[in-house]
Formats: C-alpha cells, sequence, structure tokens
C-alpha cells in the first residue's frame, strides 16, 4: 500500500519520468487532459497545502521551479501553459501527495473552470 506518489518517486510504480532532482520529481500524468499534461511532486511528502508551514514552505518553491524545468523539457514554456493544484476533497484531489499540474501543448487552454 502506501503513497502512490512516494512509490512512483522511490521506483516501485512505474512512470514515465521528465525530470529530478535532489527534491522533486516530474511525469506525465497517465490521464492526459491536454497534449502535455504533467505533474510535478516534492520528495517529501505532504498531504496537500493544509500541511505547509513556514518551516516547509520551500516546498512550493522546489516545486515551481520543478513546473519551470518541465515546462522547458516539454517544449511549452514559450507558449504558456496552465499549472493546477486540487486541493482536498471539494478541490478534486484524489491522490493524496502534493501534486502541481502542468498542462500545455495547444493554442490555448480554454476557460478555467468549465461552468
Ligand atoms: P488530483 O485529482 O489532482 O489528485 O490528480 C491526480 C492525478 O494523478 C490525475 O490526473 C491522474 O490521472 C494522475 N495519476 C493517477 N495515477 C497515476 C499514475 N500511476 N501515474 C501517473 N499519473 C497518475
Ligand atoms: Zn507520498
Amino acid at each position: 500500500m502506501g503513497c502512490l506518489f512516494c512509490n512512483i518517486i522511490e521506483g516501485k510504480i512505474p512512470s514515465k519520468k521528465i525530470f529530478e532532482n535532489d527534491r522533486v520529481f516530474a511525469f506525465e500524468d497517465i490521464n492526459p487532459q491536454a497534449p502535455v499534461h504533467a505533474l510535478v511532486v516534492h520528495k517529501t511528502h505532504t498531504k496537500n497545502l493544509d500541511e505547509l508551514t513556514p518551516e516547509n514552505s520551500h516546498i512550493m518553491g522546489d516545486l515551481f521551479m520543478g513546473v519551470k524545468e518541465v515546462a522547458r523539457i516539454r517544449g511549452i514554456d514559450a507558449a504558456g501553459y496552465r499549472v493546477i493544484i486540487n486541493n482536498g476533497t471539494a478541490g478534486g484531489q484524489v491522490i493524496w501527495h502534493l501534486h502541481v499540474h502542468v498542462m500545455g501543448g495547444k493554442p490555448a487552454m480554454g476557460p478555467m473552470i468549465i461552468p
């Protein structure tokens, strides 16, 4: 059992890795909602934004530096892209390891929320 994304980070569950450094791991979303749909996760497990504190807030900087790197590697940095965090049940979070969605690869991402 355990956390799916921790298992992916540890290589116990396969993923299509895009980028990794000592802090973050980025991989292709298994069910892409855009031509480019990547996930960036921190190697320190936190459930979601609820667990951020002044002491671990570097997690967000690490994640967003990872987002920039993913966008560069996947070639969507110049055109622009959308970044999403689904936080908590009402936010649509289903995997309880804080992650950032990076979506792009088409001329426009469309409305932010589908009514
Ligand atoms: P969220 O709703 O923000 O919790 O999003 C979870 C995301 O994880 C979804 O977009 C899923 O498609 C994605 N996902 C679930 N399992 C895997 C997996 N094994 N490898 C890659 N992405 C996954
Ligand atoms: Zn985890």
